[in-house]
């Protein structure tokens, strides 16, 4: 066998060993950070809210198991905050570090792990994003909202029994985050035309069935159900694996994000995450010439409201997102090009898709 000089191509791709959906997941909590524990103590990141909801049960049964134990309660994903968790970690000499929250506590704690190069426990108590099973973390610092390379979680810990407890629009949320996959892989597919981007097929195909298995079973998605939350879950979980094989965030965020991202930067309202990329995937989709209609219906099934109104979001701003929106992450080619939209344009887009 010869090992070719020319062929120099390598890719990393870093994949969760272990992972755990479904009811009561949380007791295998001490199995999963022994295997992943090579000294030092544990430390758990968290929330007020998500403490009552999952934190305190982690902490008894990792006390019960004699291990050292340690637990930093914390607010929103921002550098001051940052700043805590790591110098926490620094003083409890963690080995592990167990983010228990629906995402801002667990962007925290995937950012400290990947600085401390240490590995991460994901215990997401809402199945409200994908950012549960990706590598990056999204922190806010200087008036914007950076998505930053982080660690790809060692182990995920999905327990329904507790994500059904978090309110409905999270998990509507979340579903409209994996259903919006499907105009991040328009958005990639264009790159590669025009750019010549690596594209991964194999990493596109997971992530297109798992847009493609929610909008199908949309009406599946329902209140209080724990079938929902496993339903949901699994496919941010598969999400998650497409982003791992592309070894980048590619085949779940394109042009929707950035117009959620110009949103969280110009002013969201009370939008969060998913229904700020539902409402983008709509714009990204009527944009391509794709079946934007049917998208609005799924969207509706679920429960998601479609317009800037409804979250208190204004016009002017909407129009400004999406002029910008290409600017938030300018090295990632997507539909809306390489210069701002102009008004009349964006306004255009905006009216014909209801969004405004
Ligand atoms: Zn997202």
């Amino acid at each position: 066998m010869i090992c070719a000089m020319e062929f120099e191509k390598i890719r990393t791709m870093h994949f969760p060993r272990d992972i755990f959906v479904g009811h009561n997941a949380i007791e295998n909590i001490t199995g999963v950070i022994r295997k992943n524990l090579r000294a030092g103590s544990i430390a758990i990141i968290t929330g007020n809210n998500t403490y009552e909801l999952a934190g305190r049960r982690a902490e008894e049964i990792i006390h019960d198991s004699k291990l050292e134990v340690f637990t930093l309660r914390t607010g929103e994903a921002n550098m001051e905050n940052l700043e805590r968790v790591k110098s926490f970690i620094a003083e409890t000499k963690a080995g592990v570090v167990v983010g228990i929250g629906g995402g801002t506590k667990i962007d925290l704690a995937k950012k400290s792990a990947f600085d401390f190069d240490i590995p991460l426990i994901s215990v997401p108590t809402s199945a409200s994003h994908d950012g549960i099973a990706s590598p990056r973390a999204s922190i806010k610092g200087n008036g914007s909202v950076a998505s930053v390379e982080a660690v790809m979680p060692v182990a995920i810990i999905a327990d329904t029994c507790v994500m059904v407890k978090a309110p409905f629009k999270f998990l509507a949320a979340g579903a409209a985050d994996v259903i919006s996959n499907i105009t991040a892989l328009l958005d990639w597919q264009l790159a590669n035309r025009l750019k010549g981007e690596e594209f991964s097929s194999s990493a596109a195909a997971i992530s297109e069935y798992a847009s493609k298995e929610l909008i199908e079973k949309a009406h599946m998605i329902l209140p209080g159900v724990e079938e929902s939350v496993w339903l949901v879950t699994k496919q941010i979980l598969a999400s998650g694996t497409a982003m791992a094989i592309a070894s980048s965030s590619r085949p779940a965020s394109g042009s929707e994000h950035m117009f959620a991202h110009a949103l969280e930067l110009y002013g969201a309202g009370s939008s969060i995450h998913g229904e700020q990329v539902a409402m983008g995937s709509i714009l990204a989709m009527y944009l391509h010439g794709g079946e934007w209609k049917k998208l609005v219906k799924t969207y509706e099934k679920i429960g998601i409201s479609l317009t800037a109104k409804s979250y208190g979001i204004s016009r002017s701003t909407a129009i400004k997102s999406l002029m910008t929106a290409h600017s938030m992450r300018k090295e990632r080619y997507t539909i809306l090009g390489e210069t701002d939209l102009s008004y009349d344009a964006a306004e255009r887009t905006l009216e014909i898709t209801g969004i405004i």
